[in-house]
């Protein structure tokens, strides 16, 4: 209760407002999921009720949060990038980031069984999270780019990994075989010896998830545009490709 002789206590506790005017990027990540990807034996190298389950979660932060305008995930990670005018939490970085980080790990738990109704859950997961701030769009970009590139680096050497894998090379002979090769040399180890054409994969796989407040225009009575969050398998690394966030001003305006 308010006024005891022990409320100085509170004054230890030192403010964490993060600048203002500045884009807050959230970026959680599941803690030893190299481990918990095995002992629920997730199909390798990418499970795609997995990335699903990701994928929902993100969602349900975009409809808890409408700060967050834009969010990219790939594997055990996902970035949330809040508006960058916010004042949730009055920008208080912990507060911003425990309930972000605690929303996503508790709905990966409640949806779980959505995604694999035959899994049980054999412990609970945990996520860890930072918050950096960026102070230009261009930052913001390059942020997203970062990690589509690490996304595509990543899939084309796991992809590569597990094809040898598959097809009988131990996990150490398979490393050996791929150390050194080129991005082009890979796709021609996946085309030459076993058929795949690595454009063709999946492009979830590939490119990872972007999840956003697409606008829907609805021709109907009223002309206001409604906002819908979708998930999309989109290109974003800039300036290669622009196409993406000229057609979605708005998210970063
Ligand atoms: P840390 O706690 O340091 O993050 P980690 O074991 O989670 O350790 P990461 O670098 O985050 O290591 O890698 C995540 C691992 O989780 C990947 O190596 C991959 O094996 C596994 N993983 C995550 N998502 C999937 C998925 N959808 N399908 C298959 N494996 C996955
Ligand atoms: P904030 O998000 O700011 O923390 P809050 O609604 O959680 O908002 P708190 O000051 O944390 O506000 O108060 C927690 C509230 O949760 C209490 O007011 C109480 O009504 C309720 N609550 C928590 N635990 C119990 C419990 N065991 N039994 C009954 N009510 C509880
Ligand atoms: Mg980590
Ligand atoms: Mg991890
Ligand atoms: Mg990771
Ligand atoms: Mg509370």
């Amino acid at each position: 209760m308010a006024n005891s002789k022990y409320e100085y206590v509170k004054s230890f506790e030192l403010p964490d407002n993060l600048l203002p005017s500045t884009w807050i990027i959230v970026r959680i990540d599941g803690r030893g999921f190299r481990k918990f990807s095995e002992a629920h034996e997730f199909e390798k190298p990418n499970d795609e009720n997995a990335l699903m389950l990701m994928n929902s979660c993100a969602i349900s932060l975009l409809d808890d949060f409408p700060d967050i305008v834009f969010a990219y995930g790939v594997s055990d990670e996902y970035s949330f990038v809040f508006k960058k005018s916010s004042q949730i939490y009055k920008r208080r970085a912990s507060k911003i980031l425990s309930t972000c980080v605690s929303l996503f790990s508790s709905t990966y738990v409640m949806k779980w069984a959505e995604f694999f109704p035959n899994k049980p859950l054999k412990y609970a997961p945990s996520f860890d999270g930072r918050v950096v701030l960026y102070p230009t769009v261009a930052h913001v970009h390059d942020y997203l780019s970062w990690r589509q590139v690490d996304c595509h680096i990543n899939n084309q050497y796991n992809t590569c990994l597990w094809t040898l894998v598959k097809s009988g090379k131990t996990n150490e002979e398979a490393q050996k075989f791929l150390k050194g090769t080129q991005k082009q040399e890979k796709n021609e180890i996946l085309f030459q010896q076993f058929g795949i054409n690595y454009n063709t994969l999946p492009p979830m796989f590939r490119k990872g998830s972007c999840v956003f407040r697409e606008e829907v225009h609805e021709i109907s009575k009223s002309k206001k545009v409604k906002k819908k969050v979708v998930v999309d398998h989109c290109d974003i690394i800039c300036p290669g490709d622009m196409h993406f966030w000229n057609e979605h001003p708005y998210i970063l305006s």
